[in-house]
Order: structure tokens, then C-alpha cells, then sequence
């Protein structure tokens, strides 16, 4: 499954995804296509003018699941296991299949593993399987390892314990020695599949509920799942360590958010949204400058994700975008502006 050439000489790997024709949008005779794959790298927007993208990756509508993960996710694991970080972000609209990628089916998860679960409980039965092998293929070097999980939500630029819903407004703080960390994040050591399954229900859950009783809608929040894998060996008579991270996002809606008419709270939360996802989008820009050896300054703070993230974007660390659009003209404009911030993630 090991794929060495994912990233090649590049940190950042943007992967384009169509969903299929949803039914609503396949009613009647008014549907009409917005994009076509011409190739596994290329895809044409069909709008005025008609538009060429090229990406790593264009994943058409028959992609499955597991073949996302075998291009996507067993290159971070890999990634982790050599004691790198990685993130992997979905990208786009509401209701384009972000969610459906990163997590997809869970609910039996535990149960009758679906074929519609998504890459990140994919992700973990690959990083236990290929812990449980190294252990004994390197048992005289006693290897060990621990994974620990967080899961946490950004609305509105504050940070709730989706593991703990009564911590809220959690701060960042930066620490000379372990790097940036939430305060106070719940984290909890998993040891297979099924732990990680279970945090990854209870945090949906209360994702959901923290949505209704604040009456805002979830689309409107970024979820980050992380795990710290560390792993400890010993070597002649010396004992090594090594620490890597996953974290999967799944980034609120991309979709322009409506500030005519919205006042106070809600205009501040619409102008909070965008600001993320733009500082997140500029960020990704000048990480692709600096990589082509310009000096310059990266904004990592001026959004709660960015900084977050900041040891786990640029330096070593890999990362992953997955741009999820949908295929129907009726979202043509928003499918474009998509494209768009996957290239300019690319290219720029
Ligand atoms: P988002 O998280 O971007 O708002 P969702 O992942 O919830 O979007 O997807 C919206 C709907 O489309 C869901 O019912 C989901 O199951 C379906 N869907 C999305 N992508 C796919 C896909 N690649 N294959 C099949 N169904 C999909
Ligand atoms: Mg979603």
C-alpha cells in the first residue's frame, strides 16, 4: 500500500473529487453537468469560458472510498510511522462530500464495517495493522508505541473539546519544547480501531447536539481529529524516540456566506468563517513559495486553525487536500471557486 511517490519532492498534494449526481439534483430533465474529467490529472469546468484545471489527482464520481484512501491516506500513515506530521483537509461546499470522505458511514462502524466508511477509520485500521507488524518484526528492539487521540471543533474562532463538550473557548498555547498545543484538550489514548471508532461516534454526536442547542449549523464549523503517534525503541542500549502526528480536517462549508441581512453575532461569525478558511487558503500560498526557497513571513496566527496547525503545515510536514465539488451546474459557481483554491494551493 505504500505509495513513496505520493508527495514526491513537494509537501502539498491536492486531490480533486467529484460526487455523483445527487437525486434532487437528477430530477426531471434540468440537469446539467458543470465539469468533465478528462484525465486522471485534469478536469474541465464547463462554464463560460470553459476552464482546464490540472491537479495530483481527479477523482471521478466511481472513486470508492477505498480508493481514496489508498492514494491519500496510507501516505500520511507511512508519513507518521517515520515520525513526520501530516494534515489532510476536505475542501469545498456544503453538501459536496466532504464529510462523506473523511468519515463516511460510522454509525456500525464497530459492528459491520461499511464499505461507505471514509478515510480516516481507514486510515487507523492501517496505522494498528502496520503497528502490530513492526512490533514483531522488531521485537528484539522493543518497540513500542502509544496513539493518542483529540478531537476538537473551531466555530466562529472558538475551540470546543468535542471529547468533553463542557470545555469551551479552549486557548493555544506555545511551548518552546512540545510545540503548539491546545490547553486543556482531552486526550485519550486508543489501542485499536474500535477505540478510535468510539471517539470518533461520541465526537460526532456531540458535534450534533452542540449545533442544535446553539441553533447554528455544523456546516458552519471545522473539525480537527488528531492522534500523536509516538514510538520508542531501543538501540545499542540506547533508547530512541520518535513522535509523529495525523490530523484530519474537515473544514467548514467553503460556500460564500450570507452577510446581507445577517447582524451582530451572525455577521461576525460569517465574517470569522471566511477568515479561517482564507487565512488557511493563504498560508498553503505562501508554504508553496517558500518551498521554491523565497524568505517570507507565514500568518500562521492570525487564524485559530492555522495556528493549530502550525507544526503541521510547511517544514516536513505533508499535506493533503482533498477538494470535493459537485458536478451539477445548478452549484457551478461555487464548484469554480473551488477549483480555484485547489490550484492556487498548487500553483501559486
Ligand atoms: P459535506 O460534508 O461536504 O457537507 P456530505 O459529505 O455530507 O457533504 O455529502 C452530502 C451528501 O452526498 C451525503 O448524503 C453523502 O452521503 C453524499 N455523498 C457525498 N459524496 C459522495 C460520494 N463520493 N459517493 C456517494 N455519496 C456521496
Ligand atoms: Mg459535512
Amino acid at each position: 500500500q505504500e505509495d513513496p511517490d505520493f508527495w514526491n519532492d513537494h509537501n502539498v498534494q491536492v486531490l480533486v473529487r467529484t460526487r455523483p449526481v445527487s437525486n434532487s439534483e437528477s430530477v426531471g430533465a434540468g440537469f446539467t453537468r458543470c465539469v468533465r474529467q478528462d484525465s486522471a490529472h485534469t478536469i474541465t469546468w464547463l462554464g463560460q469560458p470553459e476552464t482546464r484545471f490540472t491537479f495530483d489527482h481527479v477523482a471521478g464520481e466511481s472513486i470508492t472510498q477505498e480508493d481514496i484512501f489508498r492514494v491519500a491516506g496510507s501516505p500520511m500513515v507511512d508519513n507518521c510511522l517515520r515520525g513526520y506530521n501530516s494534515c489532510m483537509f476536505a475542501y469545498g461546499q456544503t453538501g459536496s462530500g466532504k464529510t462523506h470522505t473523511m468519515l463516511g458511514d460510522i454509525d456500525d462502524l464497530d459492528c459491520h464495517p461499511s464499505h461507505q466508511r471514509g478515510v480516516t477509520p481507514r486510515i487507523f485500521e492501517y496505522l494498528f495493522a502496520t503497528i502490530q507488524q513492526e512490533v514483531i518484526l522488531r521485537e528484539q528492539e522493543h518497540l513500542r508505541f502509544v496513539c493518542k487521540c483529540s478531537f476538537l471543533e473551531i466555530y466562529n474562532e472558538h475551540i470546543t473539546d468535542l471529547l468533553d463538550p463542557s470545555s469551551t473557548n479552549l486557548h493555544i498555547r506555545e511551548d518552546a519544547k512540545t510545540g503548539v498545543y491546545v490547553e486543556n484538550l482531552k486526550e485519550v489514548e486508543v489501542k485499536s480501531v474500535h477505540d478510535v471508532v468510539q471517539l470518533l461516534i461520541q465526537g460526532a454526536s456531540n458535534r450534533r447536539v452542540a449545533a442544535t442547542n446553539m441553533n447554528r449549523e455544523s456546516s458552519r464549523s471545522h473539525s480537527v481529529f488528531a492522534c500523536s503517534v509516538e514510538s520508542k525503541w531501543e538501540s545499542n542500549s540506547l533508547t530512541n524516540i520518535r513522535f509523529g502526528r495525523l490530523n484530519l480536517v474537515d473544514l467548514a462549508g467553503s460556500e460564500r456566506q450570507k452577510s446581507s441581512g445577517a447582524e451582530g453575532d451572525r455577521l461576525k461569525e460569517a465574517a470569522n468563517i471566511n477568515k479561517s478558511l482564507s487565512t488557511l487558503g493563504l498560508v498553503i500560498m505562501i508554504l508553496v513559495d517558500v518551498a521554491n526557497g523565497k524568505e517570507r513571513h507565514i500568518p500562521y496566527r492570525d487564524s485559530k486553525l492555522t495556528f493549530l496547525l502550525q507544526d503541521s503545515l510547511g517544514g516536513n510536514s505533508k499535506t493533503t487536500i482533498i477538494a470535493t465539488i459537485s458536478p451539477s451546474n445548478v452549484n457551478a459557481l461555487e464548484t469554480l471557486s473551488t477549483l480555484k483554491f485547489a490550484q492556487r494551493a498548487k500553483f501559486i
